[in-house]
């Protein structure tokens, strides 16, 4: 029976292929090699079955951090037809509770550390905390399991940054289109040794490990993202890849580089904008390696910005990969010439296909709305100007707030800064910034504005300029506008 791509597919074919090779490494230092992480898998899923009736077609949730434990989880309820239900870690317990409910959870797999959590949750809902798991795995037989009717799924719930969290379907395509998709602009190979330090639970992370196993990669996986950890870690296990959010190569940057550096020839970041002043500050310190994938959830990876890309524009998301294809369109669906913004549409075999309530996402001639705001230059860059949502609209004019974001960037005291737009009585909106600066400087607010009016339009420059030890943030590095609006409000 033909398994779609998924992480139990790549993983079935990599143990059969490579057995022996050592599939994760942990921060803990636990080592499980292919052969080992499916048969823990499959233990994982007998017991489930046995124990717990999880049936095809039930929905078993993981409130995991990085580590195999996660990863068997998954594996086992594909291996069960049963859908995985991949958990933002960030969520509250009131969250959770209304996550439970919604996608009728059979199971709950979760860390020690969110127990509190899951207090909560239904009695008749399962849940597993680490030694429950550990225990299901040492009391099942080993062998191989009957392949089931169809394929888990695998849902990726939305981190909620926009609203309630959605869970997205992740499609199970070929295997041979996204690995192609990788390959056309990335120079990863078989067997190479891979770090993933973005989140499992999200899209990009959880991408990024099926390409890892597609690889027959061995792949470092850590709880916790701590910069000095990941620079050891990437050094002692030889990695050449690193996967990551654009977050974590700014706190990267923040402590002092290993020596000697690590063998890095990729470093593959998505999720969020990059800012505009770290590519290159990046690639001094660590190399020609990085590439910027922009993405979603709904649309996985839509172009792939390389480092000559990163260079020469560095605020580009590169280009569309094989078999993608990327539209700007307007508000009519027609295309917009080379240069003008109109919205971003993607097309390719990783779509997703369709939220597990509530409407879809707007599609056009089968290609999906990514709610993004974006430009394709006349070389064919593509640059991302956020979701039309986050547009502000002041005194009639539009203002991106990555525009001004990328720009306040810029000041040598900055080293993060977010914008967004706040109601006015008289413009209807205005902008509001938010600074975080590198330890021990200082700015003066008017100081701030007048920089701006020397670049941009007067309806750019902020009104409030708000000082910030660090821009609240979720667990993807994403910045949460939402506090921000609270805060002016307050
Ligand atoms: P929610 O929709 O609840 O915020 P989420 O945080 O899981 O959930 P994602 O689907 O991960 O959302 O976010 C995707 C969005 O992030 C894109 O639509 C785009 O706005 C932005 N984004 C992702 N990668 C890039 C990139 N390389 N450059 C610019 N923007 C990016």
């Amino acid at each position: 029976r033909k398994w779609g791509w998924s992480l139990a597919g790549e993983l079935r074919q990599a143990a059969a292929r490579d057995p022996d090779r050592i599939a994760v490494v942990d921060d803990r230092g636990t080592e499980s090699t292919y052969a080992e992480l499916l048969d823990r898998s499959t233990r994982l899923a007998r017991a489930l079955r046995a124990g717990l009736g999880v049936q095809a077609g039930d929905r078993i949730a993981v409130l995991c951090r990085n580590h195999p434990g996660l990863v068997e989880t998954i594996v086992a309820a594909t291996l069960l037809g049963a859908d995985a239900v991949l958990v933002n870690t960030g969520l509250s317990a009131a969250q959770l509770s209304t996550v439970a409910d919604e996608q009728q959870l059979r199971v709950l797999v979760h860390d020690d550390e969110f127990t509190d959590r899951t207090l909560g949750l239904p009695p008749d809902l399962h849940r597993l905390d680490e030694r429950a798991r550990a225990e299901l795995i040492g009391s099942a037989l080993p062998g191989e399991l009957q392949p089931p009717e169809r394929d888990g799924r695998i849902i990726v719930l939305t981190s909620g940054t926009t609203g309630t969290p959605k869970g997205a379907r992740r499609p199970t395509p070929s295997g041979f289109g996204p690995l192609v998709s990788i390959i056309d602009r990335i120079p990863v190979q078989a067997r190479d040794r891979v770090m993933i330090a973005a989140p499992v639970f999200h899209t990009w992370g959880y991408a990024a490990l099926q390409v890892g196993f597609a690889l027959r990669a061995t792949v470092v996986l850590h709880r916790r993202f701590d910069p000095a950890a990941t620079l050891d870690a990437l050094v002692r296990h030889r990695c050449q890849v690193l996967f990551a959010v654009p977050v974590m190569l700014q706190r990267l940057l923040e402590v002092p580089p290993p020596d000697p550096r690590p063998p890095l020839k990729v470093v593959a970041v998505s999720g969020s904008a990059l800012p505009g002043g770290l590519p290159a500050q990046f690639m001094d310190a660590y190399g020609d390696v990085l590439y910027n994938l922009y993405g979603s959830t709904e649309a996985s990876w839509a172009s792939i910005a390389t480092p000559t890309d990163l260079r020469q524009a560095p605020t580009t998301a590169g280009r569309p990969p094989h078999g993608t294809q990327l539209r700007i369109l307007d508000d009519a669906g027609e295309p917009v010439p080379a240069g003008r913004v109109g919205r971003i549409f993607v097309g390719n075999e990783m779509l997703f296909e369709g939220y597990t309530s509530g409407t879809d996402r707007n599609r056009h001639d089968g290609l999906l709305d990514t709610g993004d705001l974006g430009r394709v230059n006349a070389e064919g860059l593509l640059f991302v100007d956020g979701r039309a949502d986050d547009m502000i609209v002041s005194g009639g004019e539009n203002v991106f707030p990555s525009e001004v974001e990328q720009l306040l960037a810029q000041l040598p005291q900055v080293r993060e800064a977010a914008v967004i737009g706040v109601p006015d009585p008289e413009y209807g909106q205005r902008l509001a910034a938010f600074l975080g600066l590198h330890p021990g400087e200082t700015l003066d607010p008017e100081a701030v504005r007048e920089y701006v009016r020397h670049y941009l339009a007067r309806f750019s420059v902020p009104r409030d300029v708000v000082f910030v030890k660090y821009l609240p943030r979720n667990t993807t590095g994403k910045v949460l506008t939402r506090d921000l609006r609270r805060y002016i409000a307050g």
